[in-house]
């Protein structure tokens, strides 16, 4: 693996209980309305984030923000390349929305572990592929 250089990569958001996933869906909907929210959010009970096995990862150059353009930066990039070696996958990648249900998250990291992480890495795969849910 190639040591990276001066990368600022940040948590942004980590484990969330019930009712901080309820209050982030409400957000959105009372932002965008419930179809639109669904397809940024999930709902109380259905978020990733509730198991504690997910991540979003952000950094300075995007202003923190969970943005798409962040799959652009050197800490993008990085994140795309090497977060399978520690077990973590895109969970929601580009041009899959029709399989995962959500859009392109290249800042949402999901810990399977580091062999399915390789094999749905090298493969260009989905968690939902993976697994024979597709
Ligand atoms: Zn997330």
């Amino acid at each position: 693996m190639k040591k990276p250089k001066n990368l600022n990569l940040y948590a942004q958001s980590g484990y969330r209980s019930y009712e901080r996933q309820e209050s982030i869906f409400a957000y959105y909907v009372e932002r965008s309305g419930e179809e639109k929210a669904s397809r940024v959010s999930a709902n109380a009970g259905h978020s990733e984030h509730q198991t504690g096995l997910a991540m979003d990862v952000t950094t300075p150059e995007v202003n923190f923000q969970l943005v798409t353009s962040f799959e652009d930066t050197p800490e993008g990039q990085w994140i795309k390349e090497n977060a399978a070696q520690f077990g973590f996958i895109i969970r929601y990648p580009k041009d899959k929305e029709k399989i995962t249900g959500y859009q392109y998250e290249p800042w949402h990291l999901r810990f399977v572990g580091k062999e399915p992480a390789k094999v749905i890495h090298e493969q260009g795969l989905t968690l939902e592929e993976y697994l024979g849910f597709e």
